[in-house]
């Protein structure tokens, strides 16, 4: 028999609409400020979005992170925040929560993600030593780095091509980490840090399949796997539409099974877990967490919050909660993807398959004219803003920084623009608004001309450089 879910109605009757699993209950009014206004808020943020007010922004899709609408469950529960300095009732709530979906045993909060990257840096790094990542993240390689060791990318190779369609684009290497093994000895590597979905590369999803046979690599040379659990749920729904096997199952089921194979993670909680807020390191190895939880006091806060209030570590349990949900994911990625498909119906260049949480204009195939040393996504950022007072970022040159020892430039190959979509805000005439306003700046593309950089700050420089017109 048939079950009537939308999609499987559609198949039967024609076009049949999915919906979101929520209606509205408050609202935010947006405000627009004329071109002219744009106009001088943009050269007052030096062309760069992150130094634009908010005030002066309409969509704001610079980020996923953080700016989650919560539930009217989660709001409940900020009511019930136990603000103890020491063993706050909201950290054994957030404990069980991570516990019962991501599978791990001992649990350190941190205030958001790069302080949980920041712990486990110190703790499982010895200067001199590698880790391997399937392509880079900013603030993870940044701590990793602090911390003495040396980054590798061993994605595979068509994470770095935005046309490629395979299904898996986030997957590793596993002869690259092979050849590392090989070349520097498996005692010179740290540990792998493994990113789903790969953010950097489009939000791309890592496979079971691959997961497990990374897994079964190291065990051979003793090497840990430490997640970067940001948007690991966002994965399992990829898992569960793409991979053999995995139809059937929940998506608590295959996040449960996809931890399994990892020694432990980092969390940025402003993204998946549909909070504002909160981050958490997760281990499985006593000594390591006993390490950990010893650092997070000097750095974070006490042991049982980590920079968070109570109320937010009860918002983050309930959102964890929320997240792992196959309603809301699919109306989540569904709301991506439906602004991917309309850019794409218009020959606008995106990196294919359209990712998890944000849609990725391909820039070097939008302004072919403008060299990559003239910032082309920064650029294209900046048109956006102007056009209609949308908000996107740079994922291109300017993200990637410096080569630590030579200084030169880092030159990705991915000069990307991130469209990103905050879980739960927007609704689809917004994206209807957005896919119109990249076309009316892909229709005017000829006449645009690059920016050169004027100011530029020492780290993760994409947040605080400032740029001219060229
Ligand atoms: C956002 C993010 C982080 C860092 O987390 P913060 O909460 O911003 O500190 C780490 N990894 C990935 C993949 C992210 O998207």
């Amino acid at each position: 028999m048939l079950q009537t879910t939308p999609q499987t109605m559609g198949q039967q009757f024609g076009r049949r609409s999915w919906a979101e699993p929520w209606k509205i209950k408050m609202v935010e009014p947006l405000r627009v400020i004329t071109r002219a206004d744009r106009e001088r808020a943009l050269q007052d943020a030096g062309y760069n979005t992150f130094l634009l007010k908010s005030d002066d922004v309409y969509i704001d899709l610079l980020t996923d992170s953080g700016t989650n609408a919560m539930s009217d469950r989660q709001w409940a529960g900020m009511m019930l925040g136990d603000e103890a300095y020491a063993g706050s009732r909201n950290f054994y709530h957030l404990e069980a929560a991570m516990q019962k979906y991501y599978g791990y045993k001992y649990l350190v909060p941190t205030h958001q993600g790069r302080g949980a990257e920041h712990l486990l840096s110190q703790a499982a790094i010895k200067p001199g030593q590698f880790v391997c990542g399937n392509m880079y993240f900013t603030t993870t390689r940044l701590h990793q780095e602090l911390a003495g060791g040396t980054f590798t990318d061993v994605i595979i190779d068509e994470a770095h091509d935005p046309a490629s369609t395979h299904p898996f684009k986030g997957n590793v290497d596993l002869n690259k980490v092979q050849k590392l093994i090989d070349a520097v000895g498996a005692s010179k590597i740290a540990y792998i840090s493994l990113a789903v979905t790969v953010n950097m590369a489009g939000g791309q999803p890592v496979s079971m399949e691959n997961a497990r046979a990374l897994r079964a690599l190291c065990n051979q040379h003793g090497i840990k796997i430490f997640l970067d659990a940001t948007r690991a749920m966002e994965n399992a729904y990829f898992i569960q539409e793409r991979e053999a096997g995995y139809q059937d199952k929940s998506l608590a089921e295959i996040l449960r099974e996809f931890c399994s194979y990892s020694d432990g993670a980092t969390m940025s909680a402003k993204k998946d877990s549909l909070a504002n807020i909160g981050g958490w390191l997760a281990l499985n190895d006593y000594d390591l967490f006993e390490e950990a939880s010893n650092l997070v006091v000097v750095y974070e806060g006490l042991h049982t919050y980590g920079g968070m209030a109570g109320r937010d570590m009860e918002a983050l349990a309930i959102g964890i909660e929320e997240s792992a949900q196959d309603d809301h994911m699919r109306a989540r990625i569904g709301q991506v993807r439906y602004l991917g498909e309309l850019l794409t119906d218009w020959g606008i260049p995106i990196v294919q398959p359209i990712g998890g949480h944000a849609i990725f204009l391909d820039a070097r195939a939008f302004y072919p004219h403008i060299s990559q040393d003239e910032f082309p996504a920064q650029t294209l950022a900046a048109e956006l803003y102007l056009d209609s007072g949308i908000r996107s970022m740079e994922r291109g040159i300017v993200s990637a920084g410096r080569n630590a020892k030579t200084g030169d430039h880092n030159r990705p190959k991915l000069e990307l623009t991130r469209l990103t979509i905050p879980r739960r805000v927007y609704t689809q005439a917004h994206m209807d608004v957005v896919a119109e306003a990249v076309k009316a700046v892909y229709d005017h593309r000829e006449t645009t001309r690059g920016l050169k950089m004027v100011f530029e700050p020492k780290y993760l420089r994409f947040f605080q450089a400032r740029f001219e017109r060229l």
